[in-house]
């Protein structure tokens, strides 16, 4: 069994300029794909595991301290759930409703999340994602290192990501992680996805099951 690089939920072109196409072929056509292609390489030593859902073996491989194998499946995990934290200009609503109300006694407004939201990932030190979270019924913002989930962090809820990852920005932004701080937080965040995820269900949203491998890759 092997997994698939999932689609995009949009066209390549569609988060522009703010984040351009060629980032997109990059970002998602070769560094999410090539998580991808490891895991399943490495799953191919793990009977056990042959039936499991992504977000089991991130766990599996956690519990088992199996560090590319962890590291390889929270990456593909994080990346599904970072293409649909980001959306293009103009298509996300402002938040509403429950979530505007977190938003506003957790950072104030929507402008005191952004920009908290960019000073985590400006302050980040070197590769990490930053995060969303619900905790213990209010906002929180944290930022993880490397491959680091908060799948694997108790008592935490998962609503909207930032990848910050050189990887995610070098082609549009150089070394400037600031500017794609404030690119992302203030043009492509979608709203509507952290709200739907406010249900404790975005874990399983960018979950995926494996699939049958092609018969041409069967060795
Ligand atoms: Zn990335």
């Amino acid at each position: 069994m092997s997994f698939n690089l999932l689609p995009l939920p949009y066209a390549a072109n569609a988060l522009g300029p703010l984040i351009s196409q060629e980032t997109i072929e990059y970002h998602y056509g070769k560094h999410h794909r090539k998580y991808v292609e490891t895991l399943s390489a490495l799953l191919l030593h793990e009977p056990g595991l042959q039936d499991a859902s992504l977000v089991e073996v991130i766990r599996a491989a956690s519990a088992s301290k199996q560090r590319a194998l962890f590291n390889n499946a929270a990456q593909v995990w994080s990346h599904n759930f970072y293409w649909h934290s980001i959306c293009p200009p103009g298509a996300a609503p402002e938040p509403e409703g429950e979530l505007a109300r977190l938003i506003g006694s957790a950072f104030g407004s929507v402008a005191g999340l952004a920009s908290a939201l960019c000073n985590e990932a400006e302050a980040h030190f070197s590769n990490g994602w930053v995060w969303l979270l619900l905790e213990e019924e209010n906002l929180v913002i944290r930022s993880f290192h490397d491959a680091d989930t908060p799948l694997v962090h108790a008592g935490v809820i998962p609503l909207l990501n930032i990848d910050v990852w050189e990887h995610a920005y070098y082609i549009d932004y150089r070394n400037d992680r600031a500017d794609y701080a404030t690119a992302v937080t203030e043009g492509v965040l979608n709203w509507s996805f952290a709200a739907m995820n406010l249900d404790g269900k975005g874990a399983d949203r960018a979950d995926q099951r494996p699939e049958q491998q092609a018969a041409s890759d069967v060795k």
